[in-house]
């Protein structure tokens, strides 16, 4: 789980100074939002509108669906300015077009991450009042890039940056626990003292996206995670 969840709210008996520091590592301030789509076809891109229905070798990669530069500043500045942004740019993936498994037959899941959405947010409006209008934003997007997705959507699970804390305990919505800042990656991440996969704690090791090389799919913490539990010293 999340360390600074770990130290500061459920470890009992641990070292106070720890807690404390731990407490204090930066946490930023969430960067992004996923739309998990369930559709009756999959994105043909492309101007001319045809059939979804078939995978073509796109569909096992992920697209990212942003204009130019502009769009993903401006989409910065909105974050920066603590309002949602008027033009999220996406990352668009279609798990099903490689694994058929994962959505009735004939039908696909569309699962778009898009950036910059602040946690919190300074424009008087507040995630829970606008998640609809936001992730409406990102199948509109799709649908820009790929026409043959208006009216295709048939169901979606939104998660804003509150959802993102609220169901899988990443505070503020940040997916990589702490920030990626250089100051609390490589040894300094969480915190000096604990950045070896070790708490001061007999056999508790440390590992995921609070520990060094951060959060991904690519698993790097826990390997070395495993190393230091096996004994590795090479
Ligand atoms: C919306 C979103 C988008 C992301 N996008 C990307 C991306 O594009 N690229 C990328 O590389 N990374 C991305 N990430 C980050 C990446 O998914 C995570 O950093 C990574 O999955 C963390 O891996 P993990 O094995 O440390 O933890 P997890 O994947 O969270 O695995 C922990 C496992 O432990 C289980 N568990 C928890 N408690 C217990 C218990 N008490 N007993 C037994 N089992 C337990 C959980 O069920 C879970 O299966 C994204 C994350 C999110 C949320």
């Amino acid at each position: 789980c999340h360390l600074k969840t770990f130290f500061v709210d459920l470890l009992e008996g641990g070292p106070s100074e720890l807690r404390e520091r731990v407490g204090k590592a930066r946490v930023g301030n969430g960067f992004g939002m996923v739309v998990r789509h369930a559709v009756e076809e999959l994105p043909v891109y492309g101007p001319s509108v045809q059939s979804g229905k078939e995978a073509r070798g796109y569909h096992s990669a992920m697209q990212l669906l942003c204009r130019d530069q502009a769009m993903l500043e401006s989409s910065y500045q909105d974050y920066l300015a603590g309002r949602p942004p008027t033009q999220p740019s996406v990352v668009a993936m279609t798990f099903s077009g490689i694994d058929p498994t994962l959505a009735p037959v004939g039908k696909h899941t569309l699962f778009t991450w898009a950036q910059y959405h602040t946690y919190e947010l300074r424009n008087g409006e507040n995630w829970d009042g606008i998640r609809e209008r936001e992730a409406d934003k990102l199948y509109d997007l799709v649908c820009q890039y790929a026409p043959n997705m208006k009216g295709k959507m048939i169901g979606r699970y939104i998660q804003t940056p509150l959802d993102l804390e609220r169901d899988l305990g990443l505070l503020r919505g940040n997916v990589m626990h702490f920030e990626m800042s250089l100051d609390q990656m490589f040894m300094f991440r969480p915190l000096p003292e604990i950045s070896c996969y070790k708490a001061p704690m007999k056999g508790l090791y440390l590992t995921g996206a609070s520990t060094h090389p951060g959060g991904g799919v690519f698993g790097a913490s826990g390997r070395n995670t495993a190393k230091v539990i096996l004994g590795w010293r090479g």
